[in-house]
């Protein structure tokens, strides 16, 4: 399906178009939809199958540019996925001028303190450094409309359950969640369970 068909706003368009994005990819097909309907998704899907774009594109379009707290919160296993979530929102965001910082451990509190005191839509960030500032009162979660776990499996392999349970328990309860795995195994079936709600389940 070209992006055209769907339902979406002139500058995800123009700037989808400047990335050479035309088609949907089959993941971007089921949950372009979903989560612009603000219903929770399981997604089984690996990297490379466009599927940082299937949420971003959703969630930029539903993003209240005037709003000056997170709308949106990512969490990644590593610092190299962080980044690369963040390119991607300030990329397919850039004409709706879409703001993403990222969050991640062995860099400066202060620098990232700074950035999370200007005008923030996007908040992408490893687990470990997310709770640190949730807990020092540095980050403000009241107005996140939507959660993404990204490559949720890896999280768990590295052992940052503990750390993503917390993080969720300072959501909002009306909170979009969205879970992107590579594997779909009992743990993730139990998050599932737990934290998403009449969620649709795509495998692509
Ligand atoms: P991801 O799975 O999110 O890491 O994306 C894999 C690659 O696919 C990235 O290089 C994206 O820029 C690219 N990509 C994502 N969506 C599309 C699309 N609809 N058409 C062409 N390339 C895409």
């Amino acid at each position: 399906m070209l992006f055209k068909n769907f339902n979406l706003s002139d500058e995800l368009l123009k700037a989808a178009a400047l990335l050479g994005y035309e088609e949907a990819l089959p993941v971007q097909e089921k949950v372009i939809p979903a989560l612009l309907a603000d219903r929770d998704v399981l997604v089984q899907s690996k990297t490379g199958s466009g599927k940082t774009a299937s949420y971003a594109i959703p969630e930029i379009e539903k993003i209240d540019w005037l709003g000056n707290e997170p709308q949106v919160l990512v969490l990644t296993p590593t610092r190299e996925l962080a980044r690369q979530v963040q390119v991607d929102f300030k990329s397919l965001g850039a004409y709706k001028r879409i703001n993403a910082v990222t969050l991640f451990g062995k860099q400066p509190f202060k620098s990232q303190i700074m950035d999370l005191k200007q005008k923030v839509h996007v908040v992408v960030g490893t687990a470990g450094r997310v709770l640190d500032h949730l807990e020092r009162g540095t980050l403000n979660l009241d107005h996140v409309h939507t959660c993404i776990l990204d490559e949720a499996d890896e999280m768990l392999n590295l052992g940052f359950i503990e750390e993503v349970t917390k993080i969720l328990s300072y959501l909002p309860a009306k909170c979009t969640m969205a879970m992107f795995s590579a594997t779909i195994n009992d743990s993730i079936k139990e998050i599932a369970e737990t934290y998403l709600h009449d969620a649709e389940v795509i495998k692509v």
